[in-house]
């Protein structure tokens, strides 16, 4: 069972409630995802805690995990990709200041309305922290092809054995 994630939040709101987001989506409905992925299964999990800072703006901290079945993009081969990923975000409505004071190590996310689509902010979060290749350190096809090579160097002159060997 899914823990149903609201699909629009407002940061304001919920920092003043001090409130704690935890819950899944599916990789079904993250769909800017999709291109990268080689099946469109599995899910994502959030836990995020909203509060006010010292200047009384929203911000969300918390963590985004989920293993993606990505694609290699050397091999095409499926690549399972872990995202454990913290976020630390800052919510202004409106482009801030240009003098406006950051809190170190948080990003800002700008509303132009009071609701934020959650998938989206997710979606955002995921990209942000996917490698730009997706691709094995070695992948298993190279590996097949080295082994194969190993053996033609290895193998003596009757090409039956190698055929042997290869079975
Ligand atoms: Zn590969």
């Amino acid at each position: 069972m899914l823990e149903e994630l609201p699909r629009f939040i407002d940061p304001k709101q919920l920092a003043l409630q001090n409130a704690y987001l935890k819950g899944e989506v599916a990789l079904a409905q993250l769909k800017r995802l999709h291109d990268s992925l080689c099946e469109i299964q599995g899910i994502v999990k959030i836990e995020w805690i909203f509060a006010l800072d010292n200047k009384q703006r929203p911000t969300i901290q918390g963590s985004i995990q989920a293993r993606l079945p990505m694609r290699c993009q050397r091999c095409l081969q499926p690549l399972p990709w872990t995202v454990d990923t913290q976020i630390a975000l800052v919510v202004f409505n409106g482009e801030p200041h240009p003098n406006e004071e950051l809190l170190i190590g948080y990003e800002i996310i700008t509303l132009n309305h009071h609701r934020l689509s959650l998938l989206s902010l997710i979606e955002d979060e995921i990209i942000l922290a996917l490698p730009i290749v997706a691709k094995h350190d070695i992948c298993i096809a190279n590996e097949y092809q080295l082994s194969a090579e190993k053996m033609t160097n290895n193998a003596s002159s009757n090409p039956f054995q190698l055929l042997l060997k290869l079975k």
